[in-house]
């Protein structure tokens, strides 16, 4: 088992630290990142987790990703930054892809899903159903019919799986890849979880997609820039359940943060962090 930590998109929305926490004025780039991980299992080929925006986003990303989130995340497109790009790169075919786990399918979550035709795709049935017939203004708005035409082989989860650090679990693809329910963001929001390669320090790897965005946010007490904390409020279909399971993450990091190593799909500062951490873990598995 091993686990590539990829970027599979800049966005430089404009706040500076209000955003991202760093030094810049308000009218300089905050930078946020897409986090997926490209996990390579003993036997079930490549799970991609997350497919950040795909090849047809990069050529047109006005008709495909909407003016509204081009103009709020000014998002840095490029070809080789797609996930299929990045497995190409790796030395694999992008065949070779059996499975997508995917958060929620929000744009940059979900644009790369027509890069991978033949791959099954795991997501909670409640998100296929909101994206599939949205209910509400801030539905309509934020799916994209585009991303889910064609033969899309959707695999569906619904929770009642074995508990998992206290959390609901599915299992999505084998014992070592599954769908945590954290509702809040969108209706079916779950956060994946992947078993850690050996010789990891971690047992586990957290990804919570959009559950919560800065790092600090699951320190105690946690801290979020102001401008990031509305916009996480503003777009959240259910912003009460989305802090109670913010608070849950919390909670985990302060338990079990020496067991799973937690991140959200769009801090550059965990991706930072992970990337260095595997590393440091190959080289000691190379001497
Ligand atoms: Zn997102």
């Amino acid at each position: 088992m091993k686990v590539h930590h990829l970027n599979l998109c800049t966005m430089c929305p404009f706040g500076g630290r209000w955003i991202d926490g760093g030094s810049g004025g308000v009218l300089a780039s905050g930078e946020m990142i897409v986090h997926a991980l490209l996990v390579e299992t003993a036997r079930d080929g490549l799970v991609l987790v997350d497919t950040g925006m795909g090849l047809e986003d990069v050529r047109a990303p006005l008709r495909r990703l909407g003016a509204g989130f081009v103009v709020m995340t000014r998002p840095r497109l490029r070809e080789e930054e797609t996930a299929i790009r990045q497995v190409e790169r790796l030395g694999f075919a992008p065949s070779d892809v059996r499975h997508l786990a995917v958060t929620h399918l929000d744009v940059d979550h979900a644009g790369g899903i027509g890069d991978f035709p033949q791959a099954r795709v795991h997501v909670h049935r409640a998100e296929h159903a909101a994206a599939m017939r949205p209910l509400t203004a801030n539905e309509k708005s934020r799916y994209r019919k585009v991303h889910f035409t064609g033969n899309v082989r959707w695999e569906l989860h619904e929770a009642g799986g074995e508990r998992w650090f206290g959390f609901e679990s599915v299992r999505a693809v084998a014992d070592d890849v599954l769908l945590i329910p954290l509702p809040g963001h969108t209706r079916g929001h779950c956060a994946i979880a992947v078993r850690a390669p050996s010789g990891s320090a971690e047992e586990w790897l957290l990804h919570c997609g959009d559950a919560y965005f800065f790092h600090r946010e699951i320190a105690s007490p946690p801290e979020c820039p102001p401008a990031l904390a509305t916009f996480q409020r503003i777009i959240a279909v259910d912003d009460e359940r989305r802090r109670k399971n913010a608070a849950r993450l919390r909670a985990l990091h302060a338990d079990a943060g020496s067991r799973v190593r937690i991140f959200s799909a769009h801090s550059p500062h965990e991706l930072r962090a992970a990337q260095v951490a595997s590393v440091a873990r190959e080289t000691k598995s190379a001497t």
